[in-house]
């Protein structure tokens, strides 16, 4: 299991990050651990069951899937709310605020991709579930609070009010904490359905990922404020 991150966001608002492990529906795992053949097992800590030959995932039929999965919360006293926000509409509710405010939003975003994509390790890697020579799990605070401490500098080079009211799924809430979910649920697609990291970090070229992860929500950022002179349906750009 991975550990739970909480941080206290603004008036009373809380984010709170939750490996589910084992529930639901599990994400396939597109890492490709044996990528050069150095091994003959199953990478996932504890099975022994032989590879085959020509196995470039490194990990036997039954650990095909991630057995972890980071899910976001968003809280306010306790348990009066708490719900999971999905990243559509805490980017929709984004792009309503700029384009009532005539600001671009595109710095933000250009700036959460070169942070995360492919600077988070997948869920696996980070529960510490798979074996891989010298590799040290992230901290939930080096995933979480540095790009929160981030995304406040962001704001501040933008001239961003953080304080501005917005509406997010039927509650009024702060621009911080809008931008802080969005934040926040990029990580965990990154982490939760992402191969970046390991292909920049260990294969050594990014080109090599074949996983969208968490540029999946940036991709929708970008499909509704380019304009495209028609309507585009965001799947379109899923795979
Ligand atoms: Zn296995």
């Amino acid at each position: 299991m991975i550990e739970t991150y909480n941080a206290n966001i603004r008036d009373g608002w809380e984010i709170r990050v939750e490996d589910h492990a084992e529930q639901g529906k599990l994400k396939e795992n597109k890492n490709r651990y044996n990528h050069e053949g150095n091994y003959d097992t199953c990478r996932v800590r504890g099975c022994n069951v032989r590879l085959a030959w020509n196995s470039v995932i490194g990990r036997c039929k039954e650990h095909r899937e991630h057995q972890n999965d980071l899910v976001l919360f968003l809280k306010r006293d306790n348990e009066e709310i708490n719900y999971r926000p999905v990243h559509l509409s805490a980017i929709d509710a984004l792009l309503h605020w700029a384009d009532d405010n005539s600001i671009s939003l595109s710095p933000l975003f250009s700036a959460l991709s070169r942070s995360i994509i492919g600077q988070v390790q997948d869920v696996s890697i980070l529960a510490n579930v798979i074996e891989i020579d010298n590799v040290e799990p992230q901290s939930m605070d080096a995933l979480f609070s540095t790009r929160f401490e981030e995304v406040n500098q962001i704001a501040a080079d933008m001239d961003l009010d953080l304080d501005s009211e917005l509406e997010l799924d039927g509650h009024q809430v702060s621009l911080e904490v809008v931008i802080k979910v969005v934040t926040g649920l990029i990580v965990c697609e990154e982490a939760n359905r992402g191969d970046r990291w390991f292909a920049r970090e260990l294969l050594g070229d990014a080109q090599l990922s074949t996983a969208q992860g968490g540029i999946m929500p940036i991709t929708h950022f970008a499909v509704k404020s380019f304009d495209w002179g028609m309507e585009l349906s965001s799947k379109l750009f899923r795979r």
